[in-house]
């Protein structure tokens, strides 16, 4: 043993071991991810026609038809022919998956969704209201012999290599610590997580060193990302534009990150183009406070509703002089997100450090 492995702890190099018989270093495992993208017999990993079909989405084509950044991760799908899928041992390369939250409305549906794909295994289920309950209770999967766990703490004899959290801003940074600590790649999809936080994952999760990565969208539909795209790409020629997000009653931060992320990239484009921000606001006198929503990056007005009934949902208006356009994305389900979240599961092993959004990973 070198002295580069004392300095590494046990935990954290049993993490790393993981992924290879050694520890290897950035360098090494980038050759080793160009390696993986050169094999002409390699699988591309995808969606599968189960998922596809439980997500009951169309828009899970769209991240089946754009596997490029799926194929560069070290995890790989090599399933053995003649053994249950999803069995411990009884898969070679397949990615050992944990999720936080797995009580929550996404937590089980992300769950379902794992538990039905053969290159992805269920090891770990963490959700402290839940704890003690079996998953078949928690989140309607056949893993009847997995219980949801208390704490964190149950990655590490799950040997966990990606943790996937739908908890709350408050729940999702200390985890994201552990997970940076004990070399656990992380696919966060938890929002309201603000500019330090982000600066913090930066800091966790350096693009160098070896360590695990760590991707974090504010929305996993692939529809709410095109949407955000369109937005981008129409903000230049608008004289104002406004967001509104619809969102269901039990939301507990305002307002969504698909949100302010939408407006932030709206005012970017326009600054790229040599435009200002919008507005001026006319408002003069607001009767009712909040009614003009929430002044957001480039002048952009951001509203949010809370509804019963709804998941998540999306305009973007824009106006100029006679004319106005509307881009518009809905969730219907929370089935919606879950190719993004497996896109981004099989993916995050080869994106080095910190990764904001999953357009990189769509080729967008
Ligand atoms: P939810 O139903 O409240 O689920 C969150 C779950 O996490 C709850 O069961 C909660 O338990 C549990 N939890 C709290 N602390 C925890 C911890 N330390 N470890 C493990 N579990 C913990 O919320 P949701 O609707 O599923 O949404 C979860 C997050 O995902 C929110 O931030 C939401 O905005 C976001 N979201 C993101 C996307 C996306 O595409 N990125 C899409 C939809 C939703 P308690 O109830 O006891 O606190």
């Amino acid at each position: 043993m070198g002295p580069r492995d004392t300095a590494v702890s046990p935990t954290r190099r049993t993490q790393r071991n993981r992924h290879s018989a050694t520890p290897l270093g950035r360098r090494e495992r980038s050759a080793r991810a160009r390696r993986v993208d050169s094999d002409a017999e390699v699988r591309l990993p995808t969606v599968s026609p189960s998922a596809a079909s439980s997500s009951g989405s169309s828009l899970s084509s769209w991240a089946r038809a754009n596997p490029a950044d799926t194929s560069r991760g070290e995890i790989r799908s090599e399933k053995r022919p003649g053994l249950r899928p999803g069995a411990r041992g009884s898969t070679v390369g397949v990615v050992r998956v944990a999720v936080l939250g797995a009580g929550g409305r996404m937590g089980a549906t992300v769950c379902r969704a794992v538990a039905a794909e053969a290159d992805l295994e269920l090891v770990a289920a963490v959700d402290p209201r839940r704890a003690g309950a079996s998953l078949g209770e928690v989140a309607g999967t056949a893993q009847g012999d997995l219980r949801v766990a208390p704490g964190i703490e149950a990655l590490e004899g799950a040997r966990a290599e990606v943790a996937v959290d739908f908890t709350s801003p408050g729940a999702a940074l200390p985890n994201l610590r552990w997970c940076a600590g004990h070399g656990v790649h992380a696919v966060v999809g938890t929002t309201g997580l603000g500019a330090r936080a982000v600066e913090e994952l930066e800091r966790l999760f350096p693009p160098e060193g070896g360590g695990p990565n760590c991707i974090l969208a504010p929305n996993f539909a692939v529809g709410a990302v095109l949407m955000m795209r369109l937005a981008e790409l129409a903000a230049p020629f608008a004289d104002s534009a406004e967001v509104v997000e619809l969102h269901h009653d039990a939301k507990v931060d305002a307002p969504s990150g698909t949100a302010l992320r939408t407006a932030e990239r709206m005012a970017r484009a326009r600054e790229a183009a040599g435009r200002g921000a919008f507005g001026p606001d006319p408002t003069r006198e607001e009767s009712l406070p909040g009614s003009r929503g929430g002044e957001g990056p480039g002048g952009v007005r951001v509203h949010s509703v809370r509804l019963r009934g709804l998941v998540a949902h999306q305009e973007v208006l824009l106006g100029a002089t006679g004319q106005s356009l509307t881009i518009r994305h809905d969730s219907y389900d929370r089935a919606s997100f879950m190719p993004g979240v497996l896109l981004a599961v099989r993916a995050v092993a080869g994106r080095p450090g910190l990764t904001v959004g999953i357009e990189p990973l769509l080729g967008l």
